[in-house]
């Protein structure tokens, strides 16, 4: 919308209006000064504005600070809805992710308003699946659809205090800094926490070399997760006793577990037995979307048999799967995301005046190489932007308005996208 200012009876755009007066108080602006226009003949004076400006800050005062931020609180389809624009595949997560965090946010405006007396448990999340199959990006477009503070940890940095490495407040510390030290902003936020079956106490996991049995790191992430007013360091490092802390209450922030549990599907296999025919014998099984499958039913009983403390496992009630990538799921990352890599690599075609695509097939060359690395999606970026490298550098040197086509001869090599040479003086303004 746009306003002009009317300064003496006269408008900016230097026509007269000698009548111009206040639309809230009628004063006319040879009593009150300038005023300010808004569409069809409606002004405003300063002190009008200054009136407005104070009802405004004491409704907010009235409503509590945090009130209108979840007004309108997502349905678990619209949730859902929103994570298919940025994550392939992963149906069931997805549904589980967005009950869970529909019921949340619920939770925590129920409390604001102080309806109900039925106490409504925080439920945070465990997400078990390979990497890059999507559990950080999951996380994070779900912060970003509810527009709250989000960070990451690694629960292999973290240990028991003594020891050499992070302290879990580092963890809390980080989401701080996401919301720019706004405390009541970062008291609502998401953290994720990642490789948290890298703590578990059992002989599945190769990599404790810090606190022996892990189950320090567990007690400590444990108080955490059940909600206590921890003492952050703002400068992060180690706490010490003559340091000033931030005091954050965690009981509101959604914690999102992560980690690959690599041999839980064995649990699984395990505990459902001869009720799952075909799981039960463990021949026949071993391929993937056997494994993927079995998994579905991966609960926290598997996770408590894995390693983590009961008590941790407590504090993560919702347990959910995500299926490794194959192939076509990869095709799929590369192309449909709202920001997904292709479509970035055709902006900055456009941005040149040029037309990019990309044949199915130089795709599927492209998720081969990362089915290899054994990274999921996660090496996807790399492998593209391998290809593209030589291809970019030359790009602004190539005639405009062309189209260019990347089939499988240019991802292998054998064949170069750009076959005129560079003309280095064809950059015009
Ligand atoms: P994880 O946390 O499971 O190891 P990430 O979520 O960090 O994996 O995935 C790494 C990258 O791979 C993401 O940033 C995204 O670009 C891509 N990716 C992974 N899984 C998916 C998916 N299911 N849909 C779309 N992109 C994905």
């Amino acid at each position: 919308m746009s306003s002009k200012e009317v300064t003496g009876g006269r408008r900016s755009s230097g026509t007269t209006k000698k009548n111009a007066f206040c639309s809230f108080c009628r004063k006319s602006y040879r009593d009150v000064g300038p005023l300010v226009e808004g569409p069809g003949d409606v002004y405003i004076c300063g002190e009008c504005i200054e009136l407005c400006q104070s009802i405004l800050d004491q409704e907010q005062k009235r409503r509590g600070p945090s009130k209108n931020l979840f007004e309108t609180i997502p349905s678990p389809r619209e949730i859902a809805a929103h994570l298919d624009q940025y994550v392939i595949g992963q149906g069931l997560a997805k549904r589980v992710l967005a009950v869970a965090v529909h019921n949340h946010y619920k939770r925590l405006n129920s409390e604001w308003s102080g309806a109900g007396d039925v106490e409504i448990e925080k439920s945070n999340i465990l997400l078990v699946g390979p990497t890059g199959s999507g559990k950080t990006l999951l996380a994070r477009s779900l912060a970003r659809m509810l527009n709250v503070p989000f960070a990451i940890g690694d629960a292999t940095t973290l240990t028991e205090a003594g020891y050499v490495g992070e302290d879990v407040e580092n963890l809390l510390l980080k989401l701080l800094h996401a919301a720019d030290f706004d405390l009541e902003a970062a008291q609502r936020g998401i953290l994720y926490i990642d490789e948290v079956d890298k703590i578990g106490k059992t002989s599945q996991n190769v990599s404790i070399t810090r606190d022996v049995s892990g189950e320090g790191v567990q007690q400590s992430l444990l108080k955490m997760l059940e909600g206590t007013v921890a003492n952050v360091p703002p400068q992060g490092g180690r706490k010490h006793p003559e340091q000033q802390y931030i005091q954050m209450d965690t009981s509101n922030i959604l914690f999102i577990c992560g980690g690959t549990f690599s041999g839980i599907d064995e649990i699984v296999r395990k505990r459902l037995g001869k009720r799952m025919l075909g799981f039960a014998s463990g021949e026949g099984y071993r391929n993937d979307s056997d494994v993927a499958e079995l998994m579905t039913h991966v609960t926290t009983d598997d996770v408590l048999q894995y390693g983590l403390i009961p008590e941790l496992v407590g504090r993560l009630p919702v347990v959910s799967y995500l299926q490794p990538l194959d192939e076509d799921g990869l095709i799929r990352v590369l192309r449909e995301p709202k920001n997904a890599i292709t479509k970035q690599f055709e902006a900055l075609f456009q941005m040149e005046d040029c037309k990019l695509e990309f044949t199915d097939p130089a795709l599927r060359v492209i998720a081969q190489r990362a089915l290899e690395r054994g990274v999921g999606a996660r090496g996807l970026r790399g492998i593209l932007e391998e290809v593209m490298l030589d291809i970019m550098y030359d790009l602004p040197d190539q005639e405009r308005g062309s189209t260019y086509v990347i089939d499988e001869t240019v991802v292998t090599g054998s064949r170069r996208l750009f076959t005129m040479p560079p003309k280095p003086q064809t950059k015009s303004a």
